[in-house]
């Protein structure tokens, strides 16, 4: 269980047992020789799940059998329970084929077939699988560690009473999350002011301790964004800004060979910048591809406006309609709202270039949630 979440260090692995060991039977019934059927068979004795020690099915005989228990030699079929009639010592049985209802050694996997698993995190069913293929252990990928560091005069951490002029740190606790979730490892720095020599304190110490820091706040134009500055001193910017909405200010650089981003302090645009850059960069670094989210094509349900500009991820729900899936605004679409953002179940992609997401057209819809 220990597994869960994480991504295995290889896909292929060859079984080394059959699954299922045994030829066994898929009904309670009774197991028999096929061609004694039909007719009236002597009950010889019953083979639970986990019987070690089997009876003889001689011609003309039957055993009691369970689901999942050993095959007992000689029987090669099983009569389900809803068609025998059972009396005495004895019991009548329709015609059977050969091989009915029984499950052959090795009918889902053979030992030394190759088994290769999904290219994804551990879920349930895979570990299941391996499970069942009888392995106690497994070499996971190490999990990226993701340094986050929130930047801003205002910051108070959630929970502490505000002064004129404060709010609480809203990024610090949603990135950890959505870095947890990526299947990242969340190392949390020091919240900081906007001070040059507080922001490269704590830049260092992310370089040396994670394998990417996510930072958000400090990365636009006002004269208190520091946040560019110190990743190009320290480092190398590779680039800043990016047409899109929300999220324009993004910064990308790196200081140590640490790549490190600079997400834009509105809580929104933090999330959703993470969620384009940060999260396929994790999986990259997990040996996954892409973005790990699935892309549905979504009507809009009415006019929702956007810059002009800027691509867009407009916050939406997705509802079931006549004609497939229907995006309706989730709320208010300005980066500062966190509620729409938290009620969203996809993200709708309009490009760049177009005015607003026009009612009825379609466009792409990056699913986040569950669709109801
Ligand atoms: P900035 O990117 O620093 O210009 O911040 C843009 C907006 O996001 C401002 O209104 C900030 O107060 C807000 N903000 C910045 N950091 C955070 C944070 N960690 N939690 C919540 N809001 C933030
Ligand atoms: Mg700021």
């Amino acid at each position: 269980d220990a597994c869960f979440g994480r991504v295995p260090a290889s896909f292929q692995l060859t079984a080394a047992l059959d699954v299922p060991p045994f030829d066994n039977s898929s009904m309670d019934g009774y197991a028999l020789r096929a061609a004694d059927t039909p007719g009236r068979l002597l009950l010889v004795g019953e083979v639970a799940a986990g019987a070690g020690t089997l009876p003889d099915v001689v011609p003309g005989t039957a055993a009691r059998i369970m689901t999942g228990a050993p095959m007992p030699p000689g029987a090669d079929a099983i009569a389900p329970i809803e068609v025998v009639e059972e009396a005495e010592a004895e019991v009548v049985v329709p015609a059977t084929e050969p091989g009915a209802f029984v499950r052959r050694a090795g009918h889902d996997t053979r030992a030394g077939e190759m088994v290769t698993l999904p290219e994804e995190p551990l879920t349930a069913a895979t570990l299941g699988l391996l499970a069942s293929l009888g392995l106690g252990e497994l070499a996971v990928r190490r999990r990226p560690r993701v340094a986050i560091l929130s930047t801003g005069n205002e910051l108070r951490p959630p929970g502490a009473p505000l002064a004129a002029g404060q709010i609480h740190d809203a990024n610090g606790i949603a990135l950890a999350a959505a870095i947890t979730e990526a299947g990242g490892e969340p190392v949390p720095l020091e919240r900081t002011p906007d001070d040059a020599a507080r922001i490269e304190q704590q830049v260092m110490r992310g370089a040396a301790e994670a394998d990417l820091l996510v930072a958000s706040g400090g990365v636009s134009v006002g004269r208190h964004d520091l946040v560019r500055d110190v990743i190009g001193r320290l480092g190398a910017l590779d680039f800043w800004r990016i047409r899109m909405q929300p999220g324009k200010p993004l910064a990308f650089g790196a200081v140590r060979g640490v790549p490190v981003l600079g997400l834009p302090g509105n809580p929104v645009s933090a999330l959703v910048t993470f969620e384009l850059f940060a999260r396929p960069l994790m999986r990259r670094m997990l040996g996954l591809s892409g973005g790990g989210r699935l892309t549905l094509p979504a009507v809009a349900h009415e006019r929702m406006p956007k810059d002009q500009e800027r691509r867009a991820y407009l916050r939406v729900r997705l509802a079931r309609g006549t004609d497939g899936l229907e995006a309706r605004p989730a709320g208010g679409q300005a980066s500062s709202q966190l509620r729409p953002m938290a009620s969203a179940n996809a993200l709708l992609v309009v490009p760049e270039g177009e005015p607003a997401a026009e009612a009825g057209r379609t466009y792409d819809a990056l699913l986040l949630g569950a669709i109801g």
